[in-house]
């Protein structure tokens, strides 16, 4: 990874984007792994827009564990590599497709998560605004099959992108800037198969930049990174010896 460091100290700026791979280290499991979310019942509807306003709890009894048992989990080594290299100057910006929150959990700044986050959400009535704690909250005392509801009757919803609904639109903009104006921009833990974040490589390769990519499966964008490594674990050591207090 010596090429990889060397990059990153000469870059002016670096950009990351990271996906599931960093947050399986982690005992999370890959929503398209196989133990995976999209292995359970209903899995196609868990994240639909049109089947959350038609029954929440399809939502709320798929996702009790993966979202709302979140709490459990502690950052992984690449989150914690991630923060010592903003610590170091060293790192503009974290690009996410992960909902977990692990990089705020582990202490990064500048995270855009470009397929939204539960830290907050909004009754899909009155847009009421509620934190992922208080949603906790409720879940537990309303036990099995509950689903949070606002006062006016409207469910609330997490402010996860759910298929059939935009990009938020803010983080996405924040991460496109961030991958056109890094000259280094590191891919952690995605095979870059979902669009539009799997893009976002691509405007640093047109603007120029260089791209490296740590990943254990491959990706489309293999033969245009600078260099490609697997081991993600790898990465996080060798970030943290060289920018780790
Ligand atoms: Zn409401």
């Amino acid at each position: 990874m010596k090429n990889l460091i060397k990059a990153i100290k000469e870059a002016r700026r670096v950009g990351v984007l990271t996906g599931a791979g960093i947050s399986t280290l982690c005992g999370i499991p890959d929503f398209r792994g196989p133990q995976g979310l999209y292995k359970q019942k209903d899995a196609e509807k868990i994240f639909d827009i049109d089947w959350f306003d038609r029954d929440p709890s399809i939502y709320y009894r798929g996702c009790a564990e993966l979202v709302y048992g979140l709490e459990k989990f502690t950052p992984g080594p690449v989150h914690k590599a991630l923060v010592s290299m903003e610590k170091a100057g060293c790192l503009e910006g974290i690009a996410t497709q992960n909902i977990d929150m692990l990089h705020q959990k582990a202490g990064s700044k500048n995270v855009y998560e470009v397929h939204g986050s539960p830290i907050l959400h909004h009754c899909r009535w009155c847009a009421d605004e509620k934190k992922f704690e208080e949603i906790c909250e409720m879940l537990r005392r309303g036990g099995e099959g509950f689903i949070p509801r606002c006062k006016c009757g409207g469910a609330y919803k997490p402010d996860i992108t759910f298929f059939g609904e935009a990009l938020p639109e803010k983080a996405f903009t924040r991460a496109q800037a961030l991958a056109i104006s890094s000259d280094v921009f590191i891919v952690l833990g995605t095979s870059l198969s979902v669009f539009p974040a799997a893009g976002l490589p691509r405007l640093t390769l047109q603007a120029g930049g260089k791209v490296f990519i740590v990943n254990a499966q491959p990706t489309p964008l293999d033969d245009y990174a600078a260099a490609r490594y697997d081991d993600l674990a790898a990465f996080a050591q060798a970030i943290l010896e060289e920018f780790g207090e």
